[in-house]
């Protein structure tokens, strides 16, 4: 049975956050809460969703919610693989991209994207069990970098929520 996670690139693209904002040293406490170090993970193949998790949780605990949040919007700035297809593209396009990398990068859950180019609205659904706040705060951050990426002025609302008693999270992005 595989086991529910998200390739090594997406924790890594955490630790990264933690390491530029807050140095060598954090990243060592960071590494030890999570019981692995940065070189023993590998990019390509997939850890627990309880690796990601944590260290969201420590980054929540240690350094407030905005961080995770900050560090969804890095990971995205940070694509690897996937930053070819971004230059020059619109919305939409990125849009489906993250909806491809999702499928991608983590084993668990669904992302679905629905496009209204004509309203400059895209909606993003997230289906997945066991959502902690700390993941809804990580993708406001990576749907934000989505605009940054295209460089364009937009902005996302977090519409629906589990957290919330709704089914499902959802975001709403919207652009000029
Ligand atoms: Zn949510």
């Amino acid at each position: 049975m595989t086991v529910e996670g998200q390739r090594g690139l997406v924790v890594k693209a955490h630790l990264g956050y933690v390491k530029q904002q807050w140095g060598a040293e954090a990243l060592r406490e960071c590494c030890g809460h999570i019981g692995m170090g940065y070189d023993d993970i590998d990019e390509d193949e997939f850890y627990s969703r309880d690796v990601e998790n944590a260290v969201l949780t420590w980054i929540s605990r240690n350094k407030g919610m905005e961080h995770v949040q900050r560090s969804g919007h890095h990971g995205v700035m940070n694509l690897g693989v996937y930053s070819y297809l971004i230059p020059q593209k619109s919305i939409e396009t990125i849009a489906r991209v993250a909806e491809m990398s999702y499928m991608d990068t983590y084993n668990y859950g669904s992302i679905k994207v629905i496009s209204n180019p004509r309203e400059k609205t895209i909606f993003v659904q997230f289906v997945a069990k066991d959502r902690m706040p700390e993941n809804c705060a990580a993708w406001l951050g990576a749907m934000q970098g989505i605009f940054d990426l295209a460089k364009v002025r937009g902005s996302v609302e977090h519409i629906r929520c589990v957290h919330k008693g709704d089914p499902l999270c959802e975001y709403r992005l919207r652009w000029r």
